[in-house]
């Protein structure tokens, strides 16, 4: 099936006198007729529902759907994007481990990898996305266990050359994570490209409408874990706390989320509750119809930005003026997203001016959703990090964040015309 219907039809499918529309499974448990078959479930000897905290029929509808949408063998949902990343890493990471990531990955992953990961023992290097695959290859070490990066960046807007990443990954025997919140399925599928797992803030373009927050992992199933046993062990290795159970030898192409759902899952619990997937997968019913119209809003944005002459610069990946306009085209050949960043002439004042002025679109901590918003990173998301760090992570100091919505796109640029009048 296409994407387009597979975000319509997939995921929950009635049977005979059942419900049309995914039901909220809004139970914490579930009931069983015999206390051996239980037992079973709570061995994974059998799979079924026993406790939300590791899977509810809501949740998994709806992260079926998603993995059909990326090409993947097996999804989980998360409480938020957050946690969607920290399990994708700590999953195949512990203690005296080594994460190789890209500079501009969102601010809150930055700090996930490089204080609170460092924290538990698990050491990051930090690499510029853009550098070439000799320089790449040396950021590898013996303990490395995986590399992460961003299809599109969060705020920089730097289009990641998965092809790179996954030869640089793969040639060191680890897997590439891609975190493909901003392009979304629709736009881009990383296992294409080589990508081996893929994370996504769910609270983004698929919710749309900044109702939930969320995330998910999906599993390309096509890194082969059981090659390299001594990398992996929590895969390859008995798993005490189930009975000495190998991931990897019984679930096969599912080990990886299975790990994370049955282990991980179970003694973190970053759960997303089902009522959350039930507003997700509402969203996704019309997120290839949104997409298409964020990335025609934007590009008319930033072409009208491009022309004005308060405006210093324009980054978005759309415009053929665009550093990353090739990679773009070669990864997201049907647009890229609808966040587009600019600085003003002006700089940081003339930025406070202008987003002072804005009525229709408004400032708040959030990109990606139906309606247009704006923020200012270096005062907003990124105020923790200092200026080298924010330059490093692609957010020059007078960076605004511009959150292409999908109303009409003259309004949107009526709003634009008359703040910029201010400054
Ligand atoms: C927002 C975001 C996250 C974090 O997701 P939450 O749902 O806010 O926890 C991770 N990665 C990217 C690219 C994001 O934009």
């Amino acid at each position: 099936m296409k994407k387009e219907t597979i975000c319509i039809q997939s995921g929950w499918k009635p049977k005979n006198g059942e419900p049309r529309v995914l039901p909220i499974y809004q139970s914490t448990t579930f009931k069983y007729e015999t206390s051996e078959q239980m037992g079973r479930l709570f061995d994974l000897e059998e799979s079924g529902y026993f406790y939300t905290r590791l899977q509810n029929p809501t949740n998994d509808c709806v992260a079926q759907k998603i993995c059909e949408l990326e090409g993947g063998v097996a999804a989980m949902l998360t409480s938020s994007g957050q946690a969607a990343n920290y399990y994708a890493i700590f999953n195949i990471c512990e203690a005296g481990d080594h994460v190789i990531m890209s500079s501009t990955v969102y601010g809150g992953t930055f700090n996930l990898l490089t204080v609170t990961m460092a924290k538990m023992g698990i050491e990051c290097t930090v690499v510029d996305p853009d550098m070439t695959l000799e320089e790449l290859n040396k950021a590898f070490k013996d303990n490395t266990k995986c590399v992460l990066a961003e299809t599109i960046a969060n705020p920089a807007l730097v289009v990641l050359d998965i092809e790179k990443f996954a030869t640089a990954a793969h040639s060191h025997n680890v897997p590439l994570i891609v975190d493909n919140t901003f392009a979304t399925p629709i736009n881009c599928n990383p296992f294409e490209w080589g990508a081996d797992i893929v994370t996504h803030s769910t609270t983004k373009y698929m919710d749309g409408h900044a109702m939930s927050v969320g995330g998910c992992i999906v599993d390309s199933g096509n890194f082969d874990w059981s090659l390299y046993p001594d990398k992996f062990p929590g895969l390859c290795t008995p798993d005490e706390s189930y009975h000495g159970i190998t991931y990897t030898e019984k679930f096969g192409k599912a080990a990886y989320i299975t790990k994370a759902t049955a282990q991980l899952m179970r003694d973190l619990g970053s759960i997303q509750s089902p009522q959350n997937a039930f507003l997700l997968n509402v969203g996704l019913e019309t997120l290839p119809l949104r997409m298409e119209r964020h990335c025609y809003n934007a590009m008319e944005v930033a072409k009208y930005l491009e022309k004005h002459e308060k405006v210093a610069w324009v980054n978005y990946p759309g415009l053929e003026s665009n550093k990353y306009y090739d990679l773009a085209q070669k990864y997201m050949p049907k647009g890229t997203c609808g966040v587009i960043s600019f600085g003003l002439k002006g700089g940081r004042e003339a930025a406070s001016a202008m987003m002072d002025n804005l009525s229709l679109a408004a400032i708040v901590t959030h990109v990606a959703d139906a309606r247009t918003c704006v923020l200012h990173p270096a005062s907003h998301t990124h105020r923790q990090m200092s200026n080298e760090q924010l330059i490093e992570a692609g957010v020059q100091p007078d960076l605004i964040r511009f959150s292409v919505g999908i109303e009409h796109v003259e309004d949107i640029i009526a709003d634009l015309e008359h703040a910029l009048s201010f400054v």
